[in-house]
């Protein structure tokens, strides 16, 4: 079954107005949103980035609107936004389509606070920022960190279709590894399979072969890969309705040596001990501690160089991260990766990674694939 491309329009009133009811709530001017993750989060709206303003306008009073070129409103018209009622004020290309944001900002900008997503280009800030003089502009996420961390029950669906997506892509990989390819190669094959699984993007392949396993964020290189070699295979794709997937297995082409084998069991258990600790309440930095000291106690604490994980929803890498110092509680349906590593810089490495989504009793799994280390 094909996913919808679009959430379906209840989902995104929902969204609608719970960010209206933050603006108001936060004393807020306004928020502004052009094209980028928030803008899809709340119309489903999936705009090009351009030159030209495209900008959802959320004021505290009064409905939103959205401002966009002339030339757009077309495409515009084609996505959930028709669907939504959301009103398009177009402005054909003489217009100044920052005075008309500041228009449907209305009063409220002067001497107020407007929030700007988190993505917008610095040109636009600054051309809103000229265009409402006497207006402090803050962050977005002050708006949407909240909503788009806890997922809804109908993202959860969308995260799950991108998790058994990538499990097939993984279940090939397999087939794909031998020794005397190329990780460029290997690399590219998994590309074809990724989309071949039903998303419609490539994000990222990482195939870390033997020294390249121990750079977390190796992408391929032209490295023939040998036996006997640790491959970090780590790969993640956008679906049609914009949310990604990403996961990591670490899989070993011949027989692995016995450095390698002296911290893959440690791996496993880490990897399994911060997903079992996952359930509302407990904060983002219990889980990445509870990955830390497995490794630490194994004697590869030094060897775990980065985050435990990150949240994933319509961007690979969002809120929550999982990592020591964040003090935020984990509450249902947040959903992030659980990815430790161990990184021997010269030698090799490996990365065990799941999405899980925090339910009422614990971590849900969205990854299947087997953790056991995989001899191909
Ligand atoms: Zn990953
Ligand atoms: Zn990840």
């Amino acid at each position: 079954m094909t996913a919808p491309p679009h959430p379906p329009s209840a989902d995104l009133h929902a969204r609608l107005a719970a960010a209206a009811a933050s603006v108001a709530q936060q004393g807020l001017a306004a928020l502004l949103v052009t094209p980028g993750p928030d803008l899809r989060y709340l119309t489903g709206y999936d705009a090009k980035a351009l030159e030209r303003l495209t900008c959802l306008v959320v004021p505290a009073a009064g409905e939103p609107v959205l401002v966009a070129p002339a030339l757009e409103r077309a495409a515009a018209e084609a996505s959930p936004v028709s669907a939504l009622g959301l009103p398009v004020r177009t402005w054909e290309e003489t217009d100044d389509p920052y005075a008309l944001v500041a228009a449907a900002v209305g009063s409220a900008a002067v001497d107020g606070v407007v929030a700007v997503d988190n993505r917008m280009w610095a040109e636009k800030v600054l051309r809103l920022q000229a265009a409402m003089p006497r207006a402090r502009q803050v962050p977005g996420s002050v708006v949407l960190r909240e909503l788009r961390m806890r997922k809804t029950e109908d993202e959860v669906a969308a995260l799950e279709r991108a998790g058994v997506a990538i499990d097939r892509v993984h279940e090939l990989v397999p087939t794909l590894l031998r020794a005397g390819r190329t990780e460029r190669e290997v690399g590219r094959d998994i590309a074809d399979a990724i989309l071949a699984a039903g998303h419609v993007q490539v994000d990222f392949v990482i195939v870390g072969s033997g020294p390249n396993g121990a750079s977390p964020h190796h992408e391929v290189s032209d490295r023939v890969i040998q036996p006997g070699d640790p491959v970090v295979v780590d790969i993640g794709g956008t679906m049609p309705d914009g949310y990604c997937s990403d996961e990591t297995r670490t899989y070993c082409v011949g027989d692995p040596p016995a450095d390698f084998l002296a911290y893959y069991g440690a791996l496993q258990e880490a990897q399994q001990a911060a997903v079992a600790v996952v359930r509302p309440g407990v904060t983002c930095e219990q889980v990445d501690a509870a990955a830390r000291d497995v490794l630490t106690a194994a004697g590869f604490g030094a060897a775990f160089i980065h985050r435990t994980g990150h949240g994933i929803g319509l961007e690979t890498h969002e809120e929550p991260y999982i990592v020591a110092g964040n003090t935020e509680p984990l509450a249902v349906g947040m959903a992030f990766s659980v990815e430790p590593g161990v990184y021997l810089p010269g030698r090799h490495g490996a990365r065990i990674e799941d999405i899980v989504v925090c339910g009422a009793d614990g971590a849900i799994r969205l990854n299947h694939r087997p953790h056991a280390l995989q001899v191909v």
